[in-house]
Protein backbone atom coordinates (compact mmCIF):
# COMPACT_ATOMS: atom_id res chain seq x y z
CA UNK A 1 0.00 0.00 0.00
CA UNK A 2 1.14 3.46 -0.93
CA UNK A 3 2.29 5.69 1.98
CA UNK A 4 2.30 9.69 1.65
CA UNK A 5 4.02 12.29 4.47
CA UNK A 6 1.93 15.35 4.78
CA UNK A 7 3.57 18.11 6.70
CA UNK A 8 1.96 21.21 7.58
CA UNK A 9 3.86 24.38 8.26
CA UNK A 10 2.93 27.06 10.96
CA UNK A 11 0.36 29.35 9.04
CA UNK A 12 -1.00 26.35 7.65
CA UNK A 13 -2.91 25.35 10.71
CA UNK A 14 -2.88 28.87 12.18
CA UNK A 15 -6.68 28.74 13.35
CA UNK A 16 -9.86 26.20 13.33
CA UNK A 17 -10.56 26.96 10.14
CA UNK A 18 -6.83 25.98 8.23
CA UNK A 19 -6.67 22.79 10.79
CA UNK A 20 -9.98 21.38 9.46
CA UNK A 21 -8.73 22.20 6.11
CA UNK A 22 -5.75 20.08 6.70
CA UNK A 23 -7.84 17.19 8.52
CA UNK A 24 -9.48 17.36 4.83
CA UNK A 25 -6.53 17.04 2.65
CA UNK A 26 -5.11 14.06 4.84
CA UNK A 27 -8.88 12.16 5.00
CA UNK A 28 -8.65 12.82 1.35
CA UNK A 29 -5.49 11.02 0.58
CA UNK A 30 -6.95 8.34 3.01
CA UNK A 31 -9.34 8.19 0.88
CA UNK A 32 -7.77 7.63 -2.56
CA UNK A 33 -6.27 4.64 -1.06
CA UNK A 34 -2.65 5.78 0.77
CA UNK A 35 -1.76 4.99 4.23
CA UNK A 36 -1.18 8.99 5.99
CA UNK A 37 1.48 10.43 8.29
CA UNK A 38 0.84 14.15 8.85
CA UNK A 39 3.63 16.44 10.72
CA UNK A 40 2.12 19.42 11.78
CA UNK A 41 4.45 22.25 13.20
CA UNK A 42 3.44 24.79 16.11
CA UNK A 43 0.30 26.84 15.18
CA UNK A 44 1.16 30.40 13.24
CA UNK A 45 3.50 32.33 15.65
CA UNK A 46 3.48 30.14 18.62
CA UNK A 47 6.71 29.24 18.71
CA UNK A 48 7.93 32.79 18.65
CA UNK A 49 5.64 33.49 21.38
CA UNK A 50 7.16 31.07 23.38
CA UNK A 51 10.55 32.32 21.97
CA UNK A 52 9.56 35.57 23.23
CA UNK A 53 8.25 34.63 26.64
CA UNK A 54 11.31 32.89 27.43
CA UNK A 55 13.46 35.93 26.89
CA UNK A 56 10.77 37.82 29.45
CA UNK A 57 11.74 35.52 32.03
CA UNK A 58 15.47 35.22 31.17
CA UNK A 59 18.67 36.20 29.37
CA UNK A 60 19.69 32.74 29.45
CA UNK A 61 17.58 30.08 29.85
CA UNK A 62 18.92 26.84 30.17
CA UNK A 63 19.03 25.15 26.58
CA UNK A 64 16.85 21.98 28.12
CA UNK A 65 14.34 24.16 29.56
CA UNK A 66 13.75 25.91 25.85
CA UNK A 67 13.06 22.85 24.42
CA UNK A 68 10.76 21.71 27.04
CA UNK A 69 8.82 25.12 26.27
CA UNK A 70 9.15 25.04 22.63
CA UNK A 71 8.10 21.43 21.93
CA UNK A 72 4.49 22.24 23.40
CA UNK A 73 3.81 23.71 20.60
CA UNK A 74 3.77 21.10 18.09
CA UNK A 75 1.78 19.02 20.95
CA UNK A 76 -1.41 21.68 20.76
CA UNK A 77 -1.23 21.34 16.96
CA UNK A 78 -0.92 17.89 17.24
CA UNK A 79 -4.04 16.90 19.77
CA UNK A 80 -6.84 19.67 18.01
CA UNK A 81 -5.60 18.50 14.32
CA UNK A 82 -6.16 14.68 15.57
CA UNK A 83 -9.70 15.94 17.26
CA UNK A 84 -9.90 17.33 13.83
CA UNK A 85 -10.48 14.29 12.14
CA UNK A 86 -12.10 12.36 14.12
CA UNK A 87 -14.71 15.66 13.82
CA UNK A 88 -14.82 14.50 10.01
CA UNK A 89 -15.17 10.96 10.81
CA UNK A 90 -11.86 9.32 10.51
CA UNK A 91 -9.55 7.95 12.64
CA UNK A 92 -5.95 9.44 13.84
CA UNK A 93 -3.93 9.04 16.70
CA UNK A 94 -1.30 12.02 17.69
CA UNK A 95 2.09 11.18 18.42
CA UNK A 96 4.81 13.36 20.43
CA UNK A 97 8.25 13.25 18.88
CA UNK A 98 9.29 10.67 21.99
CA UNK A 99 5.86 8.49 21.18
CA UNK A 100 7.28 8.08 17.76
CA UNK A 101 10.66 6.95 18.70
CA UNK A 102 12.45 9.93 17.33
CA UNK A 103 15.83 9.97 18.97
CA UNK A 104 18.30 12.49 18.87
CA UNK A 105 21.38 13.69 20.11
CA UNK A 106 21.64 16.02 23.61
CA UNK A 107 22.47 19.17 21.72
CA UNK A 108 19.53 21.20 23.08
CA UNK A 109 17.97 23.30 20.91
CA UNK A 110 19.76 21.70 17.53
CA UNK A 111 19.74 18.12 18.33
CA UNK A 112 20.21 15.77 15.24
CA UNK A 113 18.05 12.72 14.65
CA UNK A 114 19.69 9.23 15.21
CA UNK A 115 17.42 6.75 15.12
CA UNK A 116 13.36 6.53 14.26
CA UNK A 117 11.44 3.85 15.32
CA UNK A 118 9.05 2.98 12.72
CA UNK A 119 6.88 -0.32 14.68
CA UNK A 120 4.23 1.66 16.44
CA UNK A 121 3.61 4.15 13.67
CA UNK A 122 3.36 0.69 11.33
CA UNK A 123 0.76 -0.49 13.76
CA UNK A 124 -1.70 2.48 14.17
CA UNK A 125 -1.33 2.95 10.07
CA UNK A 126 -2.35 -0.66 9.44
CA UNK A 127 -5.14 0.09 12.18
CA UNK A 128 -6.26 2.45 9.28
CA UNK A 129 -5.76 5.41 11.15
CA UNK A 130 -3.96 8.88 10.57
CA UNK A 131 -0.65 9.57 12.02
CA UNK A 132 -0.37 12.84 13.19
CA UNK A 133 3.55 13.16 14.57
CA UNK A 134 4.57 16.40 16.36
CA UNK A 135 7.26 17.92 14.25
CA UNK A 136 10.52 19.15 14.94
CA UNK A 137 10.82 17.47 18.28
CA UNK A 138 12.73 14.07 19.67
CA UNK A 139 13.73 12.64 22.66
CA UNK A 140 17.46 11.96 24.20
CA UNK A 141 19.29 8.70 25.80
CA UNK A 142 17.50 9.73 29.00
CA UNK A 143 14.11 10.96 28.05
CA UNK A 144 14.58 14.76 27.62
CA UNK A 145 12.87 16.54 25.33
CA UNK A 146 14.81 17.77 22.29
CA UNK A 147 14.40 20.18 19.11
CA UNK A 148 15.39 20.03 16.04
CA UNK A 149 16.44 23.95 15.72
CA UNK A 150 14.00 26.49 14.11
CA UNK A 151 12.02 25.47 11.14
CA UNK A 152 12.98 21.91 12.08
CA UNK A 153 8.93 20.27 11.11
CA UNK A 154 10.85 19.74 7.64
CA UNK A 155 13.75 17.72 8.55
CA UNK A 156 10.67 15.01 10.82
CA UNK A 157 8.47 15.41 7.46
CA UNK A 158 11.41 13.89 5.65
CA UNK A 159 12.97 12.13 7.74
CA UNK A 160 9.91 10.03 8.35
CA UNK A 161 9.28 9.96 5.08
CA UNK A 162 13.02 8.01 4.35
CA UNK A 163 12.15 5.33 7.24
CA UNK A 164 8.78 4.73 6.56
CA UNK A 165 9.93 4.28 2.76
CA UNK A 166 6.93 6.52 1.80
CA UNK A 167 6.00 6.88 -1.68
CA UNK A 168 5.73 11.21 -1.49
CA UNK A 169 6.40 14.03 1.04
CA UNK A 170 4.25 16.75 0.69
CA UNK A 171 5.48 20.13 2.18
CA UNK A 172 1.99 22.07 2.80
CA UNK A 173 3.29 25.83 3.29
CA UNK A 174 1.84 29.30 2.58
CA UNK A 175 3.57 29.65 -1.03
CA UNK A 176 3.00 28.03 -3.87
CA UNK A 177 6.43 26.36 -4.19
CA UNK A 178 9.75 27.10 -4.07
CA UNK A 179 10.63 30.32 -6.09
CA UNK A 180 13.91 31.79 -8.30
CA UNK A 181 14.01 33.83 -4.52
CA UNK A 182 11.78 34.68 -2.00
CA UNK A 183 8.83 36.09 -3.16
CA UNK A 184 8.12 37.57 -0.43
CA UNK A 185 11.43 40.16 -0.80
CA UNK A 186 11.46 40.18 -4.68
CA UNK A 187 7.64 39.80 -6.48
CA UNK A 188 9.27 39.30 -9.35
CA UNK A 189 10.86 35.64 -8.63
CA UNK A 190 9.31 32.59 -10.43
CA UNK A 191 7.94 29.71 -8.88
CA UNK A 192 10.31 27.06 -10.11
CA UNK A 193 9.06 23.42 -11.65
CA UNK A 194 11.85 21.49 -10.19
CA UNK A 195 14.76 21.96 -8.52
CA UNK A 196 17.66 19.42 -7.51
CA UNK A 197 18.58 18.60 -4.01
CA UNK A 198 21.87 20.11 -4.06
CA UNK A 199 20.62 23.22 -5.60
CA UNK A 200 18.01 23.50 -2.92
CA UNK A 201 20.30 22.89 0.22
CA UNK A 202 22.74 25.26 -1.42
CA UNK A 203 19.82 27.71 -1.21
CA UNK A 204 18.32 26.66 1.97
CA UNK A 205 21.36 27.66 3.55
CA UNK A 206 21.63 30.71 1.90
CA UNK A 207 18.31 32.23 2.89
CA UNK A 208 15.65 30.69 1.26
CA UNK A 209 13.92 29.21 4.47
CA UNK A 210 10.79 27.52 2.79
CA UNK A 211 12.63 24.58 3.88
CA UNK A 212 15.01 23.77 6.53
CA UNK A 213 17.94 22.95 4.86
CA UNK A 214 18.90 19.55 6.84
CA UNK A 215 15.69 18.45 5.46
CA UNK A 216 16.88 18.52 1.86
CA UNK A 217 19.74 16.11 3.28
CA UNK A 218 17.58 13.61 4.04
CA UNK A 219 15.63 14.13 0.52
CA UNK A 220 18.89 13.65 -0.80
CA UNK A 221 20.39 10.57 0.95
CA UNK A 222 17.44 8.43 0.84
CA UNK A 223 16.38 9.77 -2.62
CA UNK A 224 12.99 11.35 -1.08
CA UNK A 225 10.56 12.89 -3.52
CA UNK A 226 10.19 16.27 -1.52
CA UNK A 227 6.72 18.57 -3.17
CA UNK A 228 6.55 22.20 -1.67
CA UNK A 229 3.08 23.28 -2.20
CA UNK A 230 0.37 25.92 -0.91
CA UNK A 231 -2.02 24.40 1.24
CA UNK A 232 -4.46 27.03 0.97
CA UNK A 233 -4.96 25.78 -2.86
CA UNK A 234 -8.02 24.25 -3.14
CA UNK A 235 -7.49 23.11 -6.88
CA UNK A 236 -4.05 21.31 -5.75
CA UNK A 237 -2.27 23.35 -7.89
CA UNK A 238 1.30 21.28 -8.25
CA UNK A 239 4.18 23.04 -6.43
CA UNK A 240 7.79 22.48 -6.87
CA UNK A 241 9.42 19.25 -7.03
CA UNK A 242 12.73 18.61 -5.50
CA UNK A 243 14.42 15.91 -6.56
CA UNK A 244 17.90 15.20 -8.32
CA UNK A 245 17.72 16.86 -11.33
CA UNK A 246 17.62 20.59 -12.05
CA UNK A 247 14.74 22.19 -14.06
CA UNK A 248 16.75 23.34 -17.30
CA UNK A 249 19.64 22.07 -18.04
CA UNK A 250 20.08 25.48 -20.36
CA UNK A 251 20.99 27.62 -17.30
CA UNK A 252 23.24 28.28 -15.26
CA UNK A 253 21.83 29.84 -12.69
CA UNK A 254 18.35 28.85 -10.73
CA UNK A 255 17.91 30.63 -7.75
CA UNK A 256 19.47 33.54 -5.68
CA UNK A 257 19.04 34.76 -2.18
CA UNK A 258 19.95 36.66 0.56
CA UNK A 259 21.16 36.74 4.09
CA UNK A 260 20.49 39.51 5.06
CA UNK A 261 21.81 39.60 8.85
CA UNK A 262 25.30 38.40 8.42
CA UNK A 263 28.41 39.83 10.04
CA UNK A 264 31.99 40.21 9.39
CA UNK A 265 34.82 38.95 11.78
CA UNK A 266 38.36 39.39 10.83
CA UNK A 267 42.15 38.81 13.08
CA UNK A 268 44.49 41.34 11.62
CA UNK A 269 48.23 40.40 12.08
CA UNK A 270 48.11 36.53 12.18
CA UNK A 271 51.25 34.95 12.10
CA UNK A 272 50.99 32.83 8.46
CA UNK A 273 52.21 29.47 9.62
CA UNK A 274 50.35 26.18 9.93
CA UNK A 275 47.58 25.85 12.64
CA UNK A 276 46.52 29.34 12.79
CA UNK A 277 43.84 28.69 11.33
CA UNK A 278 43.31 25.45 13.33
CA UNK A 279 43.23 27.31 16.17
CA UNK A 280 40.47 30.03 15.28
CA UNK A 281 38.41 27.26 13.84
CA UNK A 282 38.38 25.00 16.65
CA UNK A 283 37.62 27.68 19.41
CA UNK A 284 34.89 29.05 16.90
CA UNK A 285 33.61 25.10 16.82
CA UNK A 286 33.75 25.01 20.67
CA UNK A 287 30.82 27.09 20.91
CA UNK A 288 29.10 25.84 17.87
CA UNK A 289 29.62 28.59 15.82
CA UNK A 290 29.04 27.91 12.16
CA UNK A 291 31.55 29.75 9.74
CA UNK A 292 30.93 31.20 6.59
CA UNK A 293 32.55 32.65 3.63
CA UNK A 294 35.98 32.82 5.27
CA UNK A 295 38.98 34.08 3.33
CA UNK A 296 42.78 34.49 4.19
CA UNK A 297 45.09 37.07 2.64
CA UNK A 298 48.89 36.80 3.00
CA UNK A 299 49.93 40.39 3.81
CA UNK A 300 53.37 41.23 3.86
CA UNK A 301 56.16 40.26 6.77
CA UNK A 302 54.76 36.67 6.90
CA UNK A 303 51.25 37.92 8.68
CA UNK A 304 47.85 36.76 7.11
CA UNK A 305 44.32 38.92 7.90
CA UNK A 306 41.75 36.45 8.51
CA UNK A 307 38.01 37.20 7.84
CA UNK A 308 34.97 34.84 7.91
CA UNK A 309 31.15 35.76 8.58
CA UNK A 310 29.02 34.15 10.84
CA UNK A 311 25.27 34.98 11.41
CA UNK A 312 24.72 38.09 13.07
CA UNK A 313 22.90 36.39 16.12
CA UNK A 314 26.04 34.58 16.72
CA UNK A 315 28.18 37.80 16.57
CA UNK A 316 29.12 38.25 20.33
CA UNK A 317 29.82 34.31 20.77
CA UNK A 318 31.93 34.36 17.84
CA UNK A 319 33.85 37.24 19.07
CA UNK A 320 34.38 36.32 22.40
CA UNK A 321 35.90 32.80 20.44
CA UNK A 322 37.91 34.62 18.04
CA UNK A 323 39.38 37.32 20.88
CA UNK A 324 40.53 34.52 22.54
CA UNK A 325 42.24 32.80 19.47
CA UNK A 326 43.81 36.25 18.66
CA UNK A 327 45.60 36.44 22.20
CA UNK A 328 46.64 32.87 21.73
CA UNK A 329 47.99 33.64 18.17
CA UNK A 330 49.92 36.80 19.19
CA UNK A 331 47.34 38.40 16.28
CA UNK A 332 47.35 42.41 16.12
CA UNK A 333 43.50 43.06 16.41
CA UNK A 334 40.61 41.91 15.87
CA UNK A 335 37.84 43.92 14.06
CA UNK A 336 34.21 43.93 12.66
CA UNK A 337 31.38 44.87 10.89
CA UNK A 338 27.70 44.15 11.94
CA UNK A 339 25.69 45.58 9.59
CA UNK A 340 26.35 43.31 6.16
CA UNK A 341 24.52 41.15 4.26
CA UNK A 342 25.13 38.23 1.75
CA UNK A 343 23.30 37.54 -1.74
CA UNK A 344 24.22 34.50 -3.56
CA UNK A 345 23.87 32.57 -7.03
CA UNK A 346 23.01 29.32 -6.99
CA UNK A 347 23.17 26.78 -9.77
CA UNK A 348 24.14 23.25 -11.42
CA UNK A 349 25.06 24.89 -14.56
CA UNK A 350 27.83 27.27 -12.74
CA UNK A 351 29.99 24.27 -12.31
CA UNK A 352 30.29 23.61 -16.10
CA UNK A 353 29.84 27.18 -18.00
CA UNK A 354 32.15 30.26 -17.65
CA UNK A 355 31.02 34.08 -17.62
CA UNK A 356 28.66 33.74 -14.66
CA UNK A 357 31.14 35.35 -11.91
CA UNK A 358 31.67 38.34 -14.28
CA UNK A 359 28.04 38.61 -15.21
CA UNK A 360 27.37 39.10 -11.03
CA UNK A 361 29.74 41.20 -10.76
CA UNK A 362 28.83 43.88 -13.07
CA UNK A 363 25.78 43.29 -12.48
CA UNK A 364 26.54 44.69 -8.51
CA UNK A 365 28.95 47.03 -9.95
CA UNK A 366 26.06 48.85 -13.01
CA UNK A 367 24.21 49.48 -9.36
CA UNK A 368 26.80 50.59 -7.50
CA UNK A 369 27.09 48.13 -5.08
CA UNK A 370 30.83 47.65 -3.41
CA UNK A 371 31.46 43.80 -2.80
CA UNK A 372 33.14 43.54 0.25
CA UNK A 373 33.86 39.89 0.23
CA UNK A 374 33.67 36.93 -2.45
CA UNK A 375 33.90 33.32 -1.98
CA UNK A 376 32.61 30.41 -4.56
CA UNK A 377 31.91 27.07 -4.69
CA UNK A 378 31.52 24.57 -7.85
CA UNK A 379 27.36 25.79 -7.88
CA UNK A 380 27.41 28.89 -5.94
CA UNK A 381 28.66 32.33 -5.61
CA UNK A 382 28.26 34.64 -3.19
CA UNK A 383 29.13 38.79 -2.47
CA UNK A 384 29.20 40.30 0.82
CA UNK A 385 27.67 44.01 0.90
CA UNK A 386 26.45 46.62 3.24
CA UNK A 387 23.19 45.26 4.49
CA UNK A 388 21.25 48.73 3.30
CA UNK A 389 21.98 47.39 -0.61
CA UNK A 390 21.52 43.85 0.29
CA UNK A 391 17.64 43.96 -1.85
CA UNK A 392 19.34 46.15 -4.33
CA UNK A 393 21.66 43.32 -5.01
CA UNK A 394 19.65 40.84 -4.91
CA UNK A 395 17.03 42.16 -7.16
CA UNK A 396 20.21 43.09 -9.41
CA UNK A 397 21.22 39.54 -9.69
CA UNK A 398 17.97 37.84 -10.20
CA UNK A 399 17.82 40.72 -12.59
CA UNK A 400 20.94 39.76 -14.49
CA UNK A 401 20.41 36.13 -15.31
CA UNK A 402 16.54 36.54 -16.09
CA UNK A 403 15.19 34.13 -13.39
CA UNK A 404 11.93 35.63 -13.71
CA UNK A 405 11.85 33.99 -17.06
CA UNK A 406 10.68 30.39 -17.39
CA UNK A 407 13.93 28.66 -19.02
CA UNK A 408 13.32 27.70 -22.84
CA UNK A 409 15.00 23.83 -21.80
CA UNK A 410 13.54 22.18 -19.61
CA UNK A 411 14.71 19.34 -18.21
CA UNK A 412 13.20 15.98 -20.11
CA UNK A 413 12.26 13.84 -16.83
CA UNK A 414 10.89 11.24 -19.15
CA UNK A 415 8.67 8.58 -17.33
CA UNK A 416 8.23 9.43 -13.22
CA UNK A 417 10.64 6.85 -12.00
CA UNK A 418 9.13 4.06 -9.65
CA UNK A 419 10.19 4.73 -6.52
CA UNK A 420 13.82 3.44 -6.11
CA UNK A 421 13.35 -0.35 -4.52
CA UNK A 422 14.57 0.23 -1.35
CA UNK A 423 16.92 -1.54 1.17
CA UNK A 424 15.35 -2.47 4.42
CA UNK A 425 13.92 -0.35 7.24
CA UNK A 426 16.62 -1.35 9.90
CA UNK A 427 19.32 -0.34 6.93
CA UNK A 428 17.60 2.85 6.45
CA UNK A 429 17.72 3.21 9.86
CA UNK A 430 21.34 2.77 10.03
CA UNK A 431 22.68 4.74 7.41
CA UNK A 432 20.14 7.51 8.59
CA UNK A 433 21.96 7.53 12.16
CA UNK A 434 25.37 7.54 10.48
CA UNK A 435 24.05 10.95 8.44
CA UNK A 436 22.93 12.95 11.22
CA UNK A 437 26.03 12.50 12.81
CA UNK A 438 28.34 12.73 9.54
CA UNK A 439 29.37 11.17 6.67
CA UNK A 440 32.10 12.23 4.17
CA UNK A 441 31.76 10.82 0.59
CA UNK A 442 35.29 11.25 -0.37
CA UNK A 443 38.75 13.75 -0.08
CA UNK A 444 40.40 14.42 -3.33
CA UNK A 445 43.27 16.41 -4.66
CA UNK A 446 42.96 18.54 -8.13
CA UNK A 447 46.63 19.35 -9.32
CA UNK A 448 45.81 20.87 -12.11
CA UNK A 449 45.47 24.82 -11.04
CA UNK A 450 47.45 27.53 -10.69
CA UNK A 451 46.79 31.08 -8.31
CA UNK A 452 46.64 34.21 -9.42
CA UNK A 453 46.29 37.02 -6.68
CA UNK A 454 45.85 40.88 -7.52
CA UNK A 455 46.64 42.96 -3.92
CA UNK A 456 45.92 46.01 -3.28
CA UNK A 457 42.38 45.88 -4.50
CA UNK A 458 40.82 48.94 -3.72
CA UNK A 459 36.86 48.84 -1.96
CA UNK A 460 35.05 50.56 -4.75
CA UNK A 461 32.58 48.99 -7.04
CA UNK A 462 33.41 47.31 -10.23
CA UNK A 463 36.84 45.98 -10.03
CA UNK A 464 35.89 42.12 -9.70
CA UNK A 465 33.49 42.77 -12.41
CA UNK A 466 36.76 44.20 -14.57
CA UNK A 467 38.92 41.34 -13.91
CA UNK A 468 36.41 38.80 -14.63
CA UNK A 469 35.11 40.31 -18.04
CA UNK A 470 38.79 40.10 -18.89
CA UNK A 471 39.49 36.55 -17.95
CA UNK A 472 36.39 35.39 -19.44
CA UNK A 473 37.06 37.22 -22.87
CA UNK A 474 40.24 34.91 -22.91
CA UNK A 475 38.05 31.87 -22.33
CA UNK A 476 39.81 30.92 -19.13
CA UNK A 477 37.74 28.57 -16.84
CA UNK A 478 38.02 30.17 -13.36
CA UNK A 479 37.92 27.87 -10.49
CA UNK A 480 38.01 29.03 -6.72
CA UNK A 481 37.33 33.30 -6.68
CA UNK A 482 38.12 34.33 -2.84
CA UNK A 483 38.39 38.28 -2.23
CA UNK A 484 38.41 39.06 1.41
CA UNK A 485 37.79 42.44 3.04
CA UNK A 486 40.72 44.97 4.24
CA UNK A 487 40.39 45.93 7.34
CA UNK A 488 42.35 49.19 5.95
CA UNK A 489 40.00 49.20 2.86
CA UNK A 490 42.43 47.21 0.66
CA UNK A 491 42.04 43.55 -0.23
CA UNK A 492 43.20 40.68 -1.97
CA UNK A 493 41.46 39.12 -4.80
CA UNK A 494 42.49 35.57 -5.68
CA UNK A 495 41.30 33.20 -8.05
CA UNK A 496 42.49 29.48 -9.55
CA UNK A 497 42.96 28.65 -13.49
CA UNK A 498 44.10 25.87 -15.24
CA UNK A 499 48.10 25.80 -15.19
CA UNK A 500 48.19 25.97 -18.77
CA UNK A 501 45.72 29.28 -18.49
CA UNK A 502 48.26 30.80 -15.75
CA UNK A 503 50.27 32.52 -18.23
CA UNK A 504 47.36 34.63 -20.07
CA UNK A 505 45.46 35.17 -17.05
CA UNK A 506 48.35 36.48 -15.32
CA UNK A 507 48.90 39.23 -18.12
CA UNK A 508 45.10 39.93 -18.55
CA UNK A 509 44.88 40.29 -14.98
CA UNK A 510 47.85 42.57 -15.33
CA UNK A 511 47.18 45.31 -17.36
CA UNK A 512 43.29 45.48 -15.92
CA UNK A 513 45.20 46.22 -12.23
CA UNK A 514 47.32 48.29 -14.44
CA UNK A 515 44.49 50.39 -15.49
CA UNK A 516 42.57 50.34 -12.33
CA UNK A 517 45.87 50.81 -10.36
CA UNK A 518 45.72 48.13 -7.75
CA UNK A 519 48.04 45.59 -7.86
CA UNK A 520 50.98 44.20 -8.16
CA UNK A 521 49.54 40.68 -9.26
CA UNK A 522 51.44 37.40 -8.08
CA UNK A 523 51.15 34.19 -8.86
CA UNK A 524 51.68 30.75 -8.48
CA UNK A 525 52.24 28.67 -11.22
CA UNK A 526 51.52 25.15 -8.96
CA UNK A 527 48.79 25.09 -6.39
CA UNK A 528 46.79 21.68 -5.12
CA UNK A 529 43.41 22.08 -4.37
CA UNK A 530 42.29 19.40 -1.45
CA UNK A 531 38.25 18.94 -1.13
CA UNK A 532 36.56 17.37 1.32
CA UNK A 533 33.10 15.93 -0.32
CA UNK A 534 29.81 14.90 2.00
CA UNK A 535 26.18 16.23 3.42
CA UNK A 536 25.60 19.13 5.67
CA UNK A 537 29.46 19.64 5.67
CA UNK A 538 29.15 23.72 6.47
CA UNK A 539 27.05 23.15 9.45
CA UNK A 540 28.71 19.92 11.20
CA UNK A 541 31.38 22.89 12.78
CA UNK A 542 33.18 19.55 13.27
CA UNK A 543 34.61 19.04 9.78
CA UNK A 544 36.46 22.10 9.33
CA UNK A 545 38.11 21.10 12.35
CA UNK A 546 39.32 17.77 11.66
CA UNK A 547 40.46 19.25 8.24
CA UNK A 548 42.40 21.59 9.48
CA UNK A 549 43.96 19.90 12.25
CA UNK A 550 44.87 17.23 10.41
CA UNK A 551 46.75 19.76 7.92
CA UNK A 552 48.47 21.56 10.57
CA UNK A 553 49.66 18.65 12.02
CA UNK A 554 50.85 17.37 8.54
CA UNK A 555 52.95 21.13 8.73
CA UNK A 556 50.62 22.32 6.05
CA UNK A 557 49.66 25.91 5.59
CA UNK A 558 46.23 26.60 4.01
CA UNK A 559 46.79 29.39 1.57
CA UNK A 560 43.06 29.91 -0.08
CA UNK A 561 39.57 28.13 1.35
CA UNK A 562 36.00 27.98 0.18
CA UNK A 563 33.05 26.24 2.01
CA UNK A 564 29.89 25.01 0.89
CA UNK A 565 27.03 22.91 1.96
CA UNK A 566 28.46 20.01 0.33
CA UNK A 567 32.22 20.61 0.57
CA UNK A 568 35.33 22.39 1.80
CA UNK A 569 38.38 23.19 -0.81
CA UNK A 570 41.91 24.29 0.31
CA UNK A 571 44.48 25.69 -1.93
CA UNK A 572 48.30 24.30 -0.39
CA UNK A 573 51.60 24.14 -1.64
CA UNK A 574 51.52 21.72 -4.61
CA UNK A 575 54.18 19.67 -3.50
CA UNK A 576 52.21 18.95 -0.51
CA UNK A 577 49.23 17.93 -1.96
CA UNK A 578 49.86 14.56 -2.14
CA UNK A 579 50.86 14.59 1.85
CA UNK A 580 47.63 16.72 2.68
CA UNK A 581 45.41 14.18 0.66
CA UNK A 582 47.06 11.42 2.53
CA UNK A 583 46.89 13.53 6.26
CA UNK A 584 43.17 13.85 4.95
CA UNK A 585 42.43 10.50 4.18
CA UNK A 586 43.86 9.61 7.74
CA UNK A 587 41.42 11.78 9.50
CA UNK A 588 38.31 11.23 8.08
CA UNK A 589 39.12 7.42 7.84
CA UNK A 590 36.33 6.32 10.39
CA UNK A 591 33.56 8.61 8.59
CA UNK A 592 33.97 8.07 4.65
CA UNK A 593 31.09 5.62 4.17
P1 LIG B 1 6.12 27.03 7.15
O1 LIG B 1 5.59 27.65 8.38
O2 LIG B 1 5.07 26.45 6.28
O3 LIG B 1 7.24 26.07 7.42
P2 LIG B 1 8.04 29.04 6.37
O4 LIG B 1 7.70 30.42 6.79
O5 LIG B 1 9.05 28.30 7.15
O6 LIG B 1 6.67 28.23 6.28
O7 LIG B 1 8.48 29.03 4.84
C1 LIG B 1 7.71 29.67 3.86
C2 LIG B 1 8.27 31.05 3.58
O8 LIG B 1 9.57 30.91 3.02
C3 LIG B 1 7.53 31.82 2.53
O9 LIG B 1 6.46 32.52 3.09
C4 LIG B 1 8.59 32.72 1.93
O10 LIG B 1 8.50 34.04 2.39
C5 LIG B 1 9.90 32.13 2.41
N1 LIG B 1 10.86 31.90 1.34
C6 LIG B 1 12.18 32.24 1.37
N2 LIG B 1 12.79 31.91 0.25
C7 LIG B 1 11.87 31.32 -0.54
C8 LIG B 1 11.92 30.75 -1.84
N3 LIG B 1 13.05 30.72 -2.56
N4 LIG B 1 10.78 30.23 -2.34
C9 LIG B 1 9.63 30.24 -1.62
N5 LIG B 1 9.52 30.79 -0.39
C10 LIG B 1 10.63 31.32 0.15
N1 LIG C 1 7.52 25.36 15.16
C1 LIG C 1 8.93 25.31 14.86
C2 LIG C 1 9.42 26.68 14.41
O1 LIG C 1 8.65 27.61 14.31
C3 LIG C 1 9.29 24.26 13.85
C4 LIG C 1 8.71 24.46 12.48
O2 LIG C 1 7.72 25.17 12.31
O3 LIG C 1 9.23 23.87 11.54
O4 LIG C 1 10.58 26.85 14.21
MG1 LIG D 1 9.30 26.28 7.71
Amino acid sequence: MSLIVQKFGGTSVADAEKIKAAARKAIRAQQEGHQVVMVVSAMGKQTDALVTLAAEISDNPPAREMDMLLSTGEQVSVAVMAMAIHELGSEAVSLTGGQIGIKTDSSHTKARIQSIDTERMKRHLDAGKIIIAAGFQGIDDDLNITTLGRGGSDTTAVALAAVLQADACEIYTDVDGVYTTDPRILPDARKMDRVSHDEMLELASLGAGVMHSRSIEFGKKFDVPIHVRNSASFSDEPGTVIGSLPEAMDRAVSGAALTKNEARISIVGVPDRPGSMQLIIANLADVQVAVDMMVQNVGAEGLAEISFTVLESDLETALKAVERSAAELGADSVTHDANVSKVSIVGLGMATQSGVADRMFRALAADEINIQAITTSQIKISALVSREQGLEALRAVHGEFELEKAPSQRTDFGEAPARVPQSNAVDIVSRLQKMEELTIEKVELDDSQARVTIAHVPDKPGIAAAVFEAVAAEEIMVDMIVQGTGHDGQANLSFTVPRDAVAAAVKTTGDVAQRLGCGPVTHDPRIAILSVFGIGIRTHTGVGVRMFNALSQAGINVEMINTSEMRVNVVVDADKGKTGLAALEEAFADVIG
